[in-house]
């Protein structure tokens, strides 16, 4: 519920907050930017089939039945490794993942959800270049 005198947010702010909170997974639509050279291969990890991941939609612990790769945190714990703090930005902004290109997270306070339909696409991109279905 909002209070007297608050207004529902319409736009990213460049608050920081979802760069700075954790690190996107790769859809299989992120491939090329990682095959052409934008998205760095050592700043990158995989999750595997099994491990205890955090499901940020429902916001809870679970065992994940699919392997994903994800782009690296920074050593200290805060965030992305592309977010840079200095500029509040993303320092491959033109060249971002999928899933920070669809998220938006004043719809979360305005409709009662944080991800645009994309974001919860099951497809993750876990293997060579070229993905095999594409
Ligand atoms: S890739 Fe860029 S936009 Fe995405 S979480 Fe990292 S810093 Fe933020």
């Amino acid at each position: 519920m909002m209070k007297d005198g608050e207004k529902l947010q319409s736009h990213c702010i460049r608050c920081g907050e979802c760069c700075l909170s954790s690190s996107p997974g790769l859809q299989m639509a992120d491939a090329s930017l990682v095959y052409d050279g934008f998205i760095e291969k050592r700043n990158l990890y995989t999750i595997r089939t099994g491990e205890v991941v955090r499901d940020n939609i429902h916001g809870e612990l679970k065992v994940t039945d699919k392997e994903i790769i994800k782009i690296r945190e920074k050593e200290n714990g805060r965030g992305c490794f592309y977010y840079d703090e200095r500029v509040k930005g993303c320092a491959i902004y033109e060249y971002r993942p999928v899933q920070c290109r669809a998220l938006a997270c004043w719809l979360l306070f305005s409709h009662g959800f944080g991800f645009r339909p994309c974001m919860k696409q099951s497809v993750f991109w876990a293997g060579p270049y070229p993905p095999a279905n594409q």
